[in-house]
C-alpha cells in the first residue's frame, strides 16, 4: 500500500501478542444453510461468544494493556452506554484499573447496573450523550482519568484488528469479509489485518439505512453528522466523529463498499441466526447475514466470512422479532 496508514499489521500483531491469554479465541463454523443458499462457503465468527458479549473486549484490552504502569493507576473513562463500556468496565478490572463509565439519566436501568456488576464507577449526567462526554472531559482534565473511546484511537483499531488476524488464518483463503460498522474501528482494524495477508479480498462493511454515518463521510470525503434514530442496530448508532483522525481515513483506504440495510432485513437476519444457526445476536451482529440473506453482496467471490459481532440484546425485544416484528422502532408518521 502506498499512503501509510494510522494503524499497521504490525500494530495488530503486536497487539495480539498483548492480549494473548487474556480473551475467548471465539469459533469459526460453517454455515451449511447460507453455503447452499450462496452456492459458496459461508463461514461465521462467532465473536458475540466473546466474554462481555462483542468483540469489543479486545479494543479495550489492548489500549489499557497499553497504558503505563502509572496510568493504569489512575484510571480510565469513557461515555457509553454499551458494548464498549461493558468491555472497558472488564479490561480495566481484569488489570487492575478501575473503569469511571458516564452516562446520561435516560439510559435504562439495566443498562447501568450491568456495567456496575462489572466493576466499573458509573456516573450518571445530564440528559444527553453529549453531557455525559462533558463529564468525562471535565474527570480527565481534574483527576488525570485517561479516555479510552470506543473506535478512533489506534491501539483499540489495533486490538479489534486481531479479530482480523483469526478470519485469515481460520480461513486464508477468504474471497469476501462482511464486518459490521459503525465507527469504524472494527471495520479499519479487521480490513488492516486481512488486506495485510490477502490484498485480494473484499471486505465489505455493512450498517443500517436509519444513520449510515460511515457510508454519508465516505460520500462527503470528509466526516459529516448523520440524524440519529432508533434501530434494532442500536450498537451501529451514532456518528464517526466530525475530528476523526483514525477510523474514516482507514476504512475509505480498505473497505471495497458500504452496504445498507433495512429494519425488515435486520430482523431477518437476527431469526435466521436464531432458527438456522441457533445463535442469539444482536441488531448489530447480524448484518452480514441480513446482507447475504437480502442478496445485496452482489457477485459473491468466496468462500465468505461473516462477523457476527455482538449478542446484547434485550430479550424481550429478541422475542417479539423471533416472533415475527419487524421494526419494532417504526417512527409514527408526523
Ligand atoms: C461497536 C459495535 C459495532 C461497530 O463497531 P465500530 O468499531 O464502531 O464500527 C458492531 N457490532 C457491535 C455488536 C458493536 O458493539
Amino acid at each position: 500500500m502506498s499512503v501509510s496508514l494510522p494503524v499497521t499489521i504490525d500494530d495488530i500483531e503486536a497487539a495480539a501478542r498483548r492480549i494473548s491469554g487474556r480473551l475467548l479465541r471465539t469459533p469459526f463454523v460453517a454455515s451449511a444453510s447460507l453455503s447452499k443458499l450462496c452456492g459458496v462457503t459461508v463461514g461465521l465468527k462467532l465473536e458475540h461468544h466473546q466474554a462481555t458479549g462483542s468483540f469489543k473486549l479486545r479494543g479495550a484490552t489492548n489500549a489499557v494493556l497499553s497504558l503505563s504502569a502509572e496510568e493504569r493507576a489512575r484510571g480510565v473513562i469513557a461515555a457509553s452506554t454499551g458494548n464498549h463500556g461493558r468491555a472497558l468496565a472488564h479490561a480495566a478490572k481484569a488489570e487492575g484499573s478501575l473503569a469511571t463509565i458516564c452516562m446520561s439519566r435516560l439510559v435504562p436501568e439495566n443498562k447501568v447496573s450491568e456495567i456496575r456488576r462489572l466493576g466499573a464507577d458509573v456516573r450518571i449526567v445530564g440528559k444527553s450523550q453529549d453531557e455525559a462526554q462533558e463529564e468525562v472531559e471535565r474527570l480527565v482534565a481534574e483527576k488525570g482519568l485517561v479516555m479510552i473511546p470506543p473506535f478512533d484511537h489506534p491501539a483499540v483499531v489495533a486490538g479489534q484488528g486481531t479479530l482480523g488476524l483469526e478470519i485469515i488464518d481460520e480461513m486464508p483463503d477468504a474471497g469476501t469479509v462482511l464486518i459490521p460498522v459503525s465507527g469504524g474501528g472494527l471495520g479499519a482494524g479487521v480490513a488492516a489485518a486481512i488486506k495485510a495477508r490477502k490484498p485480494t479480498t473484499r471486505i465489505i462493511g455493512l450498517t443500517m439505512e436509519r444513520g449510515a454515518a460511515m457510508k454519508a463521510s465516505f460520500a462527503a470525503g470528509k466526516p459529516v453528522l448523520v440524524e440519529e434514530r432508533p434501530s434494532l442496530a442500536d450498537s451501529l448508532g451514532g456518528g464517526i466523529g466530525l475530528d476523526n483522525r483514525v477510523t474514516f481515513q482507514m476504512c475509505h483506504a480498505l473497505l471495497d463498499d458500504i452496504v445498507l440495510l433495512t429494519e425488515a432485513e435486520i430482523a431477518a437476519g437476527m431469526r435466521h441466526a436464531y432458527r438456522q444457526e441457533r445463535e442469539i445476536v444482536e441488531g448489530a451482529g447480524a448484518v452480514g447475514i441480513a446482507a447475504l440473506l437480502a442478496g445485496k453482496i452482489k457477485n459473491i467471490d468466496g468462500p465468505v466470512a461473516v462477523i457476527l459481532s455482538g449478542r446484547n440484546v434485550d430479550m424481550d425485544l429478541h422475542l417479539r422479532v423471533m416472533n415475527g416484528e419487524t421494526d419494532p422502532f417504526r417512527e409514527e408518521a408526523a
